[in-house]
């Protein structure tokens, strides 16, 4: 009879929230996160944020998908208290081109408020909007979160290393079962070719006066983190793995936002970035058994991964006690 010894691959908000999870579930594992990036070096450190899953965003089935949801907006409510970065927002999502636009099917029982938009809002900024919804939702904004995870996980007991990982046996070596939250990454060490990036591209502006989210056609985004500062967006590019800021997305950019709220015009530009999301259809989310080993999948996000890693982390860690139940591992619970 052992200790099991886990080793998370991954420090994204997938890989902290699994982390995080499995030490609450399990306290008694030996837990390692394993990342060559932390905190500002990860994808999820450059999205804005927002709990807002894509209409399409899909795991295995649409009933798990909707519990990842339900799972995870429940989890980072509770987190509020604690500061970690997690607060309420509410905005409007207009479009001048359809009504299903502007509907979400996870989001509209979900959350306190999902409603159409009356008249007078829909003339709230500028352009012919002929459809629109006011709802309120959470913002996870992971240049908080994840550092704050990162000391939470360490206070409990889980040790942090950073290195390269180039293949799941080498961890064998030293873990029982491995996490694989690696995002795009898993891309090679999984050889998985329907993980393929969407390349975004976003502003962050300083408008301590905005107090909404806006969403316009096009994917067009404007979304209020914290300290005043705001997420200006955006594109998605699929099967593009170039990191390098691009003009002409950062102008198209500019402009629709302008457009929506002519005030940004004046708010000053404090960051430009570039994040390529990992899309898989459906996440993968799933425990794949190598001999006495076990390598519990958790990537393929894509746009909405701040969104889902609660709900998807709390689902892998449910995967692998019920693996671990089922089977006759002689590990110490
Ligand atoms: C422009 C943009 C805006 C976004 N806005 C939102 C939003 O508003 N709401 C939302 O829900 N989502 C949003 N997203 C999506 C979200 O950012 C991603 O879905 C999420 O960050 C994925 O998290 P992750 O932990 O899987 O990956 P990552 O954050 O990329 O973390 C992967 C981790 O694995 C490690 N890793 C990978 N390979 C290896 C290796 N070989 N060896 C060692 N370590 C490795 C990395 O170092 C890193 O620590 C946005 C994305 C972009 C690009």
């Amino acid at each position: 009879m052992g200790i099991l010894k886990v080793g998370i691959a991954g420090a994204g908000i997938v890989g902290l929230t699994s982390a995080l999870e499995l030490q609450n579930i399990l306290p008694s594992a030996d837990i390692t996160v394993i990342a060559n990036e932390f905190n500002q070096d990860t994808t999820s450190d450059g999205a804005a944020g927002l709990f807002r899953p894509g209409t399409s965003f899909c795991g295995p089935s649409i009933d798990i998908t909707r519990k990842w949801i339900e799972d995870a907006y429940r989890h980072y409510s509770d987190l509020i208290p604690e500061r970690c970065g997690i607060k309420e927002v509410g905005g409007y999502i207009f479009s001048s081109i359809s009504q299903s636009n502007v509907q979400n099917h996870y989001l509209e029982k979900l959350v306190p408020v999902y409603r159409p938009a009356t008249r007078s809002e829909l003339k709230l900024c500028p352009g012919d909007w002929k459809y629109g919804a006011y709802f309120s939702t959470l913002l996870i904004e992971c240049r908080q979160f994840l550092p704050w995870a990162v000391s939470r996980f360490k206070k409990g007991g889980g040790k942090v290393e950073k290195g390269n990982i180039s293949s799941f046996d080498d961890l064998f070596q030293t873990y029982d079962v491995v996490f694989n939250c690696t995002g795009l990454g898993a891309k090679l060490l999984c050889n998985d070719y329907k993980l393929v990036p969407i390349r975004g591209q976003v502003l962050k502006v300083s408008a301590p006066w905005l107090n909404n989210f806006f969403y316009g056609d096009f994917d067009t985004y404007i979304i209020p983190g914290f300290n005043g500062v705001a997420t200006l967006g955006g594109c998605r590019q699929f099967d593009s793995f170039s990191t390098d800021i691009n003009h002409y997305d950062r102008a198209a950019i500019l402009e629709r936002c302008h457009s929506l709220v002519p005030r940004l015009k004046n708010a000053p530009i404090t960051r430009e970035w570039v994040g390529l999301r990992p899309h898989r259809d459906p996440v993968r989310v799933e425990i794949e058994v190598k001999g006495k080993n076990k390598i519990v999948h958790n990537y393929g996000h894509g746009g909405y991964g701040v969104t889902a890693a609660a709900g998807t982390s709390k689902h892998a860690v449910r995967l692998l006690i019920q693996s671990l139940s089922s089977s006759s591992a002689s590990c110490k619970l």
